[in-house]
């Protein structure tokens, strides 16, 4: 008799499938080996993720494996086992969640070919070259960086914001010569290290106590407190035992300052794992780790699913960021499942966070996460102090008033440099008729049209719509087109007529998109000459700016309001990340909030007694009404081409499930808040209870209800497991 097995089918449905195992594939199937399969008129690509099947489906009518791609498992189990798990929690296909944990290379049927990495080092003859011009600052750098490290790859020279025109160069003119790989498994440690303060050695100690052993850990720090340090310790002593760390970072977080350190603490022993990086070296990453070439990954989101041949630790950096949780599709929280593998491996576990979510500090709460605290910034840095600007009417110019504008002069005239946040893209965020009240609006979604000056366009930053800016009103054809409110576009035009002798860099998406652009404003911004930073919350994050002494907010009111209960812990982090940018070296910083309600209450808490008390503040308020985190939830959403279409659909669903009682709760549908988006309308359906296994067993229903209905055509919906917004 043939065997069966069972296969992870990248498809809609919610089940694996069984296939028969044809003895003449010669070889023993394994769980985590890829196969092609004949899947309807098709032939997909699928992974084994269980063996030894039985089932009571004759064989003549059982479909067999075609092919075998793989001679040993490319998902070790451990990760398929994540992956059924984690179509369980979140009610998501299996197949596409098992799709998900593969670099896109090998989601098809192809053997990916690797590409070996070009590696160059500084050349034994480099003082009998003519030296390089004082002028060529960036050539300067980058051949310290590689003198420091030993040797770097062509990537890794890109991740730091050196592009080929400044390493080409170097290579011609002989100043850099190819050098091996460097090999692995010697972190003899380079950078000089810091002795700790107290704190941080009591965190140290802490988190090594329990190598080896699951343990969940929140590291509350100010930002500059000396997290990173801490991290950079604990993964010294887990590489001493012979095993592997996993350092989560926001998506925006991977800033090369970041890699920087961790590769001249830990030179040839760090695989990236993001974004930026092509297939081809995603996979040539993955593979450096999981043959345990390389003992560190550091990534973005879903390098929570790299293959490990022997985890130790496991770090989530800004654990309360929101890129942690994937947006559509499989709506995983990158950092819940890196609790998941801390408790599947046997290891530690580290939040990190200057503002820690509401659902750790509830994890506190209840003693399942262990506390650890800096409450100093090291190195001596002192707190920066917060005033509150009300802007009730002052005249404001392009957005910022003249305390602030003050504020700024007293900055650069004194050598500092100021940095202004809005957390807004593009020159208005509205534009209208003054004759007729004319509004531009986006055709295909609830929301107005953004403009972007220097392109002269109006984008929509909801369905990315673009259109010219028009010059005459397209009601009326009057001209007195008005621009209401500023974007950080438009503050970079006003600071640069107020301060015409002052560099002004504008660091948001439009001014970073291209690769490199911010690595080269951010060290621009670090020689440290007096200069104005314009941007938006790309600011907020991660960046080390030792000679910023003055932070202005420009405007924070609109998150303190949000319709969503999750508002103003959001806006809090935000404020607060921000501040943080001030002040982080020898020099003390002073943050200037403008706010037309200078005496809402969250706001007065934030700014006179910190982020803790606000958060605990925050946390009693979630208590009361028994929101999460201390009650569960999801949504279901909808959208249609009509409202009533998905509206209809979740009520039908809503109608299989029980009635609401003291322990279970159902709202909706509502409409979503932006109801229409890219021309499809959007509905809700707002699961709450008490018990996490209350929760799932109506999800499962609703799930199984849903699957089952005629839907429109063009119907689509989703479940959101530990929603972060509406
Ligand atoms: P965080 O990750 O909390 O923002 P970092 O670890 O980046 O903090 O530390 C902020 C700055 O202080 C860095 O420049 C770091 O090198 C320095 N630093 C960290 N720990 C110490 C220490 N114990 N003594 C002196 N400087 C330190
Ligand atoms: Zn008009
Ligand atoms: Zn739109």
């Amino acid at each position: 008799m043939s065997k069966l097995v069972t296969i992870a089918v990248p498809c809609p449905l919610r089940r694996g499938f069984d296939y028969l195992w044809p003895d003449t594939l010669q070889l023993d199937p394994e769980i985590g080996m890829r196969v092609t399969i004949p899947f309807g008129p098709r032939r997909l690509v699928g992974v084994i993720i269980a063996t030894n099947v039985s089932n009571d489906i004759p064989s003549h009518k059982m479909k067999a494996v075609l092919k075998v791609l793989d001679t040993r498992p490319t998902l070790p189990p451990d990760l398929v086992e994540l992956g059924c798990w984690g179509a369980e929690y979140y009610h998501h296909p299996i197949g596409d969640c098992i799709q998900q944990m593969l670099p896109v290379t090998l989601r098809k049927a192809e053997q990916a070919k690797e590409r070996p990495a070009q590696y160059w080092q500084c050349s034994d003859q480099i003082h009998t070259l003519p030296p390089l011009s004082t002028r060529a600052h960036k050539q300067h750098s980058l051949l310290a960086i590689v003198q420091q490290s030993g040797q770097l790859s062509r990537r890794q020279i890109k991740d730091l914001g050196y592009s080929n025109n400044i390493l080409n160069p170097l290579i011609d003119g002989g100043y850099l010569c190819k050098a091996d790989a460097p090999s692995a498994n010697t972190a003899h440690l380079q950078a000089e290290k810091p002795t700790l303060n107290r704190g941080q050695e009591a965190a140290v100690d802490a988190i090594t106590a329990t190598l080896g052993r699951f343990e969940r850990f929140l590291l509350d720090g100010v930002t500059g407190s000396g997290k990173t340090e801490v991290y950079l310790r604990a993964i010294e002593s887990c590489l001493a035992r012979g095993e592997q760390v996993l350092v989560l970072i926001p998506e925006i977080g991977l800033t090369p300052q970041t890699l920087q350190r961790f590769e001249q603490r830990f030179p040839a022993n760090v695989s990236t794992l993001h974004s930026g990086l092509s297939d081809g070296e995603r996979l040539h990453n993955w593979q450096k780790i999981q043959s345990d070439e390389h003992k560190i990954v550091l990534g973005t989101r879903s390098a929570v699913f790299t293959p490990f041949n022997k985890l130790g630790l496991i770090i989530v950096d800004e654990e309360h960021d929101a890129s942690y949780k994937q947006q559509d599709g499989w709506r995983y929280s990158a950092r819940d499942i890196a609790v998941k593998r801390g408790s599947d491996h046997h290891c530690p576990v580290v939040l990190g966070s200057a503002t820690p979510s509401l659902d750790s500090l509830h994890n506190i709460a209840q003693s399942r996460y262990r506390l650890l605290e800096l409450r100093e910034r090291a190195g001596g840095a002192s707190a920066p102090s917060i005033r509150l600007l009300d802007i009730r009417n002052e005249p404001l110019d392009d957005g910022l008033s003249k305390s602030l504008l003050d504020a700024t002069t007293r900055t650069v005239n004194a050598g500092n440099q100021a940095l202004v946040f809005l957390n807004r893209r593009g020159f208005s965020p509205q534009l209208q008729c003054h004759s007729c009240g004319w509004l531009a609006n986006c055709q295909a979604c609830d929301a107005k049209m953004t403009v972007h000056f220097g392109r002269r366009e109006l984008r929509c930053h909801h369905c990315d719509a673009s259109e010219p800016l028009p010059t005459i009103c397209p009601q009326c054809h009057n001209h007195q087109l008005i621009y209401q409110g500023p974007g950080t576009e438009r503050l970079e035009l006003s600071l640069r007529r107020h301060f015409p002798d002052v560099p002004i860099y504008r660091i948001d998406r439009d001014t970073t998109s291209a690769k490199g652009s911010m690595q080269s404003l951010v060290n621009d911004i670090r020689t440290g000459e007096p200069c104005i930073l314009v941007g938006t919350q790309m600011l907020a994050k991660g960046h080390h700016f030792p000679d910023v002494t003055l932070v202005g907010i420009v405007d924070i009111d609109g998150g303190l309001f949000s319709a969503d209960f999750r508002g103003p812990e959001r806006s809090g982090q935000l404020l607060i990340q921000v501040a943080g940018r001030a002040g982080r070296a020898d020099k003390p910083g002073t943050v200037y909030i403008q706010t037309h309600c200078p005496d809402h209450p969250a706001l007065q808490a934030l700014v006179n007694s910190g982020y803790q008390p606000f958060a605990q503040q925050l946390l009693a308020e979630r208590r009361l009404f028994s929101l999460p985190p201390i009650s569960f939830s999801a949504v279901i959403r909808a959208d249609a081409t009509s409202l009533q279409g998905a509206e209809d659909f979740l009520e039908q669903i809503k109608a299989a499930l029980p009635l609401g009682d003291t322990q279970w709760s159902i709202v909706g549908p509502l409409p979503a808040p932006m109801t229409r988006k890219a021309g499809r309308f959007r509905a809700a359906l707002i699961l709450q209870a008490e018990r996490r296994s209350l929760l799932h067993t109506q999800l499962h229903t609703a799930c199984h209800i849903g699957d089952q209905l005629n839907k429109p055509q063009n119907l689509r919906w989703s479940v959101d497991v530990d929603p972060i917004d509406l």
